[in-house]
């Protein structure tokens, strides 16, 4: 379904990730780990097409379509989504405009009534004020509530893949569980989705738990495992897990 082919990555002529190999079928949760500085987030950029980002070997593809030099709109198009570790601020663009924009430009337009009704619902899902579609995308938005707009966004856009990088880190357990209670809900709308988690920690996957964990350390995938090797890490630290 979604299928990383032998991805290499440069920034600025210097090779950040390695030859990494990850196969994804429909419906599967696979969590990428791996200490500070790894590669993972690197990883989610090329895989977004983030232009920075030069991938110099290897492919992308989800379902047949091959994605390696796609522009990052296309690829959403396609059905690619990615949430970042740091959602930008983007004063003067209101979450409403934003989210009507990406989702017509996703699914097609629809009249603007149709639209409000459809986000109202999707943030009574989350607990969202309504009053958030009003502020500015992310403007003076906590970390919890920056995280929510994530999950706002993975619902109402509906896309095949999602990527999602730290989207535990600095949440507190309450936000933790309705970041967690959105992946859950995301698939159970559509149980194919496939869902990539990006962290450093196994506090999440106790909550959403993965098929297959991959760990990643200077750029490299060095192992790979069911769930059970997130544990490992948990109580013995990366150090065992990678020498
Ligand atoms: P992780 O997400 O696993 O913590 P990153 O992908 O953020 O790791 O970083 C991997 C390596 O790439 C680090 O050495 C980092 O300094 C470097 N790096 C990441 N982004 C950039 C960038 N935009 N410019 C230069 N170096 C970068
Ligand atoms: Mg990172």
């Amino acid at each position: 379904m979604f299928k990383i082919n032998d991805i290499s990555i440069d920034i600025e002529s210097k090779q950040i990730v390695k030859k990494v190999n990850i196969s994804c079928s429909a419906g599967s949760v696979h969590a990428i780990m791996g200490p500070n500085g790894s590669g993972k987030s690197s990883l989610a950029y090329a895989l977004m097409g983030h232009p920075r980002y030069v991938i110099t070997t290897g492919s992308i593809a989800l379902a047949d379509v091959d994605l390696t030099t796609l522009a990052a709109h296309e690829r959403a198009r396609a059905g690619l989504f990615l949430s970042l570790q740091h959602p930008v601020e983007v004063p003067g663009l209101s979450v409403f405009n934003f989210l009507k924009e990406s989702y017509g430009a996703l699914h097609g337009v629809i009249p603007v009534p149709e639209f409000q009704q459809l986000l109202y619902a999707t943030m009574d899902t989350l607990g969202m004020d309504h009053a958030v579609a009003y502020r500015g995308v992310n403007e003076g938005f906590s970390g919890g509530e920056k995280k929510r707009l994530e999950m706002l966004q993975l619902l109402l856009l509906k896309p095949k893949v999602v990527i999602l990088d730290e989207i535990d880190s600095g949440l507190d357990v309450d936000a933790l569980k309705v970041v967690a209670h959105g992946i859950m809900r995301a698939k159970e709308k559509n149980p194919a989705l496939v869902i990539i988690l990006i962290t450093h920690y196994q506090r999440i996957l106790q909550y959403v738990r993965p098929d297959f964990v991959h760990v990643i350390h200077q750029g490299v995938l060095v192992r790979s495992g069911d769930a059970t090797l997130a544990e490992d890490i948990e109580q013995k630290g990366y150090d065992d897990i990678i020498f």
